[in-house]
This record gives structure tokens, C-alpha cells and sequence, in this order.
């Protein structure tokens, strides 16, 4: 499907009516000024190649990352600064394309050997429109997600309480998730009920649901073997996020 749209009227013009297009199998909204996706894209089970690029999208939906058969996701010439932790932690998921999105200057680190392409981002240039957590590391400076609400170090042995409780929440609820009622919306407000159902992401080498909370790490993609196609035209890092201490020490791209 190839939705041109001339005249967008809201942030996303087709929000309502896409989550049903259960048979959904491919997706081109390019150049149109959106700047969101579509709230319910997450729900096209079917959806395999996704293509939004030249649009003005600063964000992507946690959401997106659910999508089970989505093989290739073109965001090319957008307003990115950051993306899902989760994003390419599906096997499906192979190419990913956000090339032109000058602000990006972190890939999740799921990302390392599939095919991506990021030329022209990293770029240094002033940002003072950009108001995201960052995280630096030598000579990069990498933007996270706005979701993250603080980051940890080596030295950060004890996890917030929210993300505490929250880890607990789900190791005790996810199990009994078919019968909503057990945590409602009264017992717990609406955005950490959400967060339980869809986490923040996983930790990239052990799996363990994040929610507010992460210990990144980066990888320099000028220092990793895949430099060569890369590296004059992108200044990039690959970043791991990790549930404690011992993964954020454990955890090695390159081997
Ligand atoms: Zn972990």
C-alpha cells in the first residue's frame, strides 16, 4: 500500500484506520510531512516492509519494535534522535534504514551485523531543539530514547525503586496477562500499566525487561569490523543497553 498524502491535517492522518489492516504486508507513507506514525501501526501483524522516509518524524514508537514479521523499516531523511532500545531484537528484522537523520548518534546495539544503512548521520551540529537524556563516551555523544528516565554506571549498584518495583510487578503479572483484571487501571496508573504490557526494552545480553531505567554502553562503529562500509560517511556507535552492572561489564559486541 502507497499512501500519498498531500495535506496531512493532524500528525497522523490515517492513526485510526490502519491497526486493522491485519493483512497489511507493506507500507510506503514517504514525503509526507508526518510527524508521527500512526498510534496503532503496532497492531498490522502482517506488516513486513515499512517505509516512512523524508518525513518529520523525531520519534519512534517502542511499539514498533512488537511487529513480528517486520523484515525492512526505511526511516530515512527524518528529524530522529534516538531510537527504540528494542529495535532489532526480532530475527525478522534485518534491514534498517535511517540514513539523513543528522541528529542520530546511537544504533541499538541489536542492530550490529544486520544490514543498515546510516549514512549522513552523527553530524555535529548544534541541538538545542533536542531535549533527550545523553550518554557520552570518549568522543561520542549519543541522545537516548525519551522514555529512559535516568541512566546508570558501573558505580550504580541499586536500581531506582520504580524500576525495582516494576521489574518485580512483571515477574510476578506477566505470567496471568490475558486477564487484564488483575492489575487495572485503578490499582496502578494508566502509563506504568502500559509500560508493563510493552517494556522499555530488554537488556541486550540477558533479556531481562527494562522499564524507566538502563545502563548503556557504546560502541563506536569507526572501531567495530563494519567501519569499512561506513565510515566516512556517518559518525555513529552502536549502543547496548543493560540491566545491571554485571552485563553492562559483561557485555561485548565484538565477540
Ligand atoms: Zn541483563
Amino acid at each position: 500500500m502507497n499512501l500519498p498524502l498531500k495535506e496531512p491535517s493532524s500528525p497522523c492522518p490515517i492513526s485510526l484506520e490502519v491497526g486493522d489492516l491485519k493483512e497489511l504486508q507493506t507500507l510506503d507513507i514517504s514525503s509526507n510531512r508526518l510527524l508521527a506514525l500512526p498510534e496503532r501501526l503496532h497492531l498490522c501483524l502482517s506488516l513486513q516492509y515499512l517505509t516512512v522516509d523524508r518525513n518529520r518524524l523525531c520519534c519512534v514508537p517502542r511499539h514498533l519494535c512488537q511487529l513480528p514479521s517486520l523484515n525492512e523499516l526505511s526511516m530515512a531523511g527524518n528529524h530522529l534522535a534516538s531510537l527504540p532500545i528494542d529495535l532489532g531484537r526480532s530475527r525478522e528484522l534485518q534491514y534498517v534504514y535511517v540514513d539523513n537523520n543528522i541528529q542520530l548518534k546511537g544504533l541499538p546495539s541489536y542492530l550490529y551485523n544486520k544490514v543498515i544503512g546510516c549514512n549522513g548521520c552523527g553530524i555535529p551540529i548544534q541541538l538545542s531543539e533536542v531535549r533527550l537524556l545523553t550518554f557520552s563516551s570518549g568522543q561520542l555523544t549519543v541522545f537516548l530514547p525519551a522514555e529512559v528516565k535516568t541512566i546508570g554506571t558501573e558505580k550504580d549498584h541499586v536500581l531506582p525503586l520504580q524500576e525495582l518495583t516494576m521489574r518485580s510487578l512483571y515477574r510476578t503479572y506477566h505470567g496471568l496477562w490475558k486477564d487484564l483484571n488483575f492489575l487495572s487501571p485503578i490499582s496502578l496508573p494508566r502509563s506504568l500499566l502500559e509500560l508493563l504490557h510493552c517494556p522499555l526494552g530488554h537488556c541486550h545480553l540477558c533479556s531481562e525487561p527494562m522499564f524507566t531505567f538502563v545502563y548503556p554502553k557504546i560502541f563506536p562503529l569507526r572501531e567495530t569490523p563494519m567501519a569499512g562500509l561506513h565510515q566516512r560517511r556517518t559518525s555513529i556507535g552502536f549502543v547496548a543497553y543493560c540491566c545491571s552492572t554485571q552485563c553492562l561489564r559483561t557485555f561485548n559486541l565484538l565477540c
